[in-house]
């Protein structure tokens, strides 16, 4: 039977020989320095050490044991917004992916992980019950925090809440969960003849559960069949990127737990990093899954695909372009690096767009340049996510859009962050937004 949960490596030797077991990726970096041009962190910093070949360095050292201080190395490793631009573009093929998540959980597991992480990662998100509640309760007793900073945007500061939140201008709760709200969904197949598990991930659940709505609404509408059941947690990345692979197979197993109790032709979801997450890294630790588990996590990951693929690649739903009516708002979309890089999911959404007359797409320079968000490194490396962040705000305001639209809810509240603090007037959407609110006048659109 695997172990799920091996022992911690007991000494620096242990760690190096499991970091020895990457020696083959590892050595597979040319040193070229072709990621310097891509990566959002160099191109910060000018630091070889934020850089992929400069990490993969310091990794080659660690387990040569040429260095012994786990500790800085972990620091350096944790400068990543794992938005996998040096991957997509490495000339050698490096699997960057590979090397930085399995490398952070080696060291993580050799330093420790902090109490506060283990609670939330193996307390507070195994339990979907506990966590809508403190989802629920922050909507409740936000209001007097918040102070509502531009409108457009949706966006609030909170003062009295500095000392955690910085200066972020960010969205509200809505003080209730999407799963909450509709409980357990299993409807069967309509005239589409196709079932899928809706995956909602924390955010389109607790934060923005309109996406979900909308996401909800759009498969309705095309006779998709749903199952949602109302024991789903955490897709497990936060975890996972935090180096704790304990948490991120804890939360994975119950999630497969879940979501055996029902057949389904496709996973989706309007989360672009759930989508990548549960295709690419579920089955990342393989060997620790148990027997039934690995059978689910086999099958899953070829099943598994953002909401935009599956309407244009799967549903294939007219997305003919439409004529632009006069006085269309001008979008511009922003592609997230879990839905393009990691999923080459670009041109779809963009079809999407392009099919509704009331929008006008003007691509933005870089628009695939990463956001900055990167999950945990926007709460821990907050002041290097914003440098980020402005660039892309930069791109974004350059060709005058009302609204900017993308496929990441996470992508989503750093783009209303950078764009508020700049007090511009420009709305933060995601496409199936945009498309599930076309529907009432779109009523003849229908799948082939
Ligand atoms: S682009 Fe690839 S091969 Fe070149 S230095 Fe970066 S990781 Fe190494
Ligand atoms: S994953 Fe992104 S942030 Fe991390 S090293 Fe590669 S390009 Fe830089």
């Amino acid at each position: 039977m695997p172990e799920k949960n091996p022992a911690r490596p007991a000494s620096f030797s242990e760690l190096s020989q499991l970091l020895m077991s990457l020696d083959n990726l590892l050595v597979s970096c040319m040193r070229c320095g072709l990621c310097q041009a891509v990566c959002p962190v160099y191109g910060s910093t000018f630091r070889e050490a934020d850089v992929t070949r400069g990490k993969i360095s310091l990794l080659e050292n660690l387990a040569h044991e040429t260095i012994k201080d786990a500790k800085s190395v972990n620091e350096r490793l944790n400068r990543c917004l794992l938005c996998g631009s040096c991957q997509a573009n490495c000339p050698s093929g490096v699997n960057v992916m590979e090397i930085f998540i399995k490398a952070r959980s080696f060291v993580a597991a050799y330093l420790g992980l902090s109490f506060v992480k283990k609670l939330i990662f193996r307390r507070l998100l195994t339990h979907p019950r506990l966590f809508n509640l403190a989802t629920n309760l922050s909507g409740f007793f936000q209001k007097p925090f918040l102070k509502r900073v531009n409108a457009t945007v949706g966006s609030y500061r909170a003062p009295l809440l500095t000392p955690f939140l910085g200066n972020r201008h960010v969205p509200s709760f809505p003080g209730h969960s999407f799963t909450g709200r509709r409980g357990a969904l299993n409807k069967p197949a309509g005239q589409s003849k196709l079932k899928v598990a809706l995956f909602p991930g924390c955010v389109p659940d607790k934060l923005f559960d309109r996406l979900s709505e909308a996401t909800l609404k759009i498969l309705d509408f095309h006779g998709v069949g749903v199952f949602t059941p109302n024991d789903l947690v955490c897709c497990g990345i936060p975890a996972l990127a935090s180096g704790d692979s304990q948490g991120f197979l804890g939360l994975t197993g119950q999630n497969l737990t879940s979501l055996s109790r029902s057949s389904f032709d496709y996973l989706v979801t309007p989360c672009a990093t759930c989508a990548a997450n549960i295709k690419e890294n579920w089955p990342r630790f393989m060997d620790r899954y148990l027997d039934w588990e690995k059978k689910l996590v086999v099958g899953l990951s070829p099943k598994t695909m953002d909401i935009t693929q599956f309407l244009v690649s799967i549903l294939k739903v007219d997305f003919t372009p439409a004529t632009t009516k006069a006085g269309a708002q001008v979008v511009t979309y922003h592609d997230s690096c879990h839905l393009k890089k990691s999923l080459g999911v670009s041109a779809q959404p963009r079809a999407i767009i392009k099919s509704l007359p009331d929008y006008r797409l003007v691509e933005m320079p870089e628009a695939d340049r990463c956001c900055g968000h990167g999950g945990s490194f926007n709460l821990f490396h907050y002041d290097l996510s914003r440098e980020i962040g402005q660039r892309k705000r930069a791109n974004i305001v350059s060709v005058k859009p009302s609204l900017v639209a993308t496929g990441c809810p996470a992508c989503m509240t750093q783009l209303m962050d950078m764009l508020s603090q700049n007090n511009d007037q420009i709305a933060v959407k995601h496409v199936v937004e945009l498309y599930a609110d076309s529907l009432g006048a779109a009523a003849t659109r229908r799948a082939s």
